[in-house]
């Protein structure tokens, strides 16, 4: 099941695309400010999902959105988690935490009003404020039910589904306060979409990633490198915390982002970046000053 959420003649609708992602329904639901969350909610609870509210419309006619434009809280993101990308920012975001691969994840939060729709355009903040900006392709799990000191073996348990995100970067914020939020956090600084994939038509654990930059790939990837893997993952982010429907953890970046060129090549005014995962589908934006 594919779960999206768009704009079409102005209004927002939620619903189900078809399996070939040509194809949206929308479904009725009253209160579409919080996307895909009511769907979500449904299928946690065992109820059948709201019942079509118009016709089939082409894909290519719709607006889509994020499927949750506006998380109720922060995105947890996990930092440093395939080796190549461990490797390429060794001397720079990752100098005091270099080759400790026993270590725990590096978990850090994106605030929910940074996220933006899949095919939205990006606001570069101007040189004044950050000249570091950078991508990050990333398969983000989606929790269905929640659970609170969830243990790896019942972990795949609470993975509703996938989407895919680009961790749009500030890296020079990132660095200069330590702690990763702000520079994580900026206005459209999340991408979403293109839809929520249920996790019976996609196993996160095994699939291929790929991130362009105006058509040049630059980061390709499969989730199966993950240092931490997705149970470790919800195991670790549900240690203290309830995880409840609706909650967003970005499993991390591969190796390929523009910090880690040599030199750095940082996103400028007309970057368009386009992320790939099999089986979910593609997000592509725009990068621009406002
Ligand atoms: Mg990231």
């Amino acid at each position: 099941m594919r779960m999206a959420s768009w704009l079409w003649g102005g209004v927002a609708h939620i619903g189900l695309v078809s399996t070939c992602g040509r194809e949206a329904t929308p479904l009725a639901c009253k209160d579409t400010s919080r996307g895909v969350q009511p769907l979500i909610d449904a299928l946690v609870a065992g109820e059948p999902l709201p019942n079509p509210s118009g016709p089939r419309l082409p894909v290519s006619a719709i607006s889509l959105l994020a499927p949750l434009p506006r998380p109720w809280r922060s995105l947890l993101c996990v930092g440093r988690n395939y080796r190549a990308h461990a490797a390429e920012l060794s001397t720079t975001v990752f100098k005091d935490s270099a080759a400790k691969d026993d270590d725990w994840p590096i978990v850090f939060a994106k605030l929910p009003q940074c996220v933006v729709g899949p095919f939205d355009t990006v606001r570069l903040p101007g040189t004044h404020i950050s000249d570091q900006i950078d991508y990050e392709s990333e398969l983000a799990l989606v929790i269905g039910k929640g659970g609170y000191n969830i243990t790896k073996a019942d972990a795949m348990e609470h993975v509703l589904g996938y989407t895919i995100i680009n961790d749009v970067t500030a890296r020079d914020v990132q660095m200069r306060h330590k702690q990763w939020d702000l520079g994580k956090s900026f206005d459209t600084f999340c991408p979403m979409g293109p839809w929520i994939v249920t996790s019976d038509e996609l196993d996160g654990r095994d699939t291929r990633i790929r991130g362009w930059v105006n058509g040049a790939l630059r980061q390709d990837a499969s989730t199966k490198d993950l240092i931490f893997d997705i149970p470790t993952l919800i195991e670790t982010c549900s240690r203290g915390i309830t995880l409840y429907p609706g909650d967003i953890i970005a499993t991390g970046t591969p190796a390929g982002v523009g910090m880690g060129m040599q030199p750095p090549r940082w996103l400028t005014n007309g970057d368009v970046v386009r992320i790939e995962i099999d089986g979910l589908g593609a997000i592509e934006n725009r990068f621009d000053y406002a």
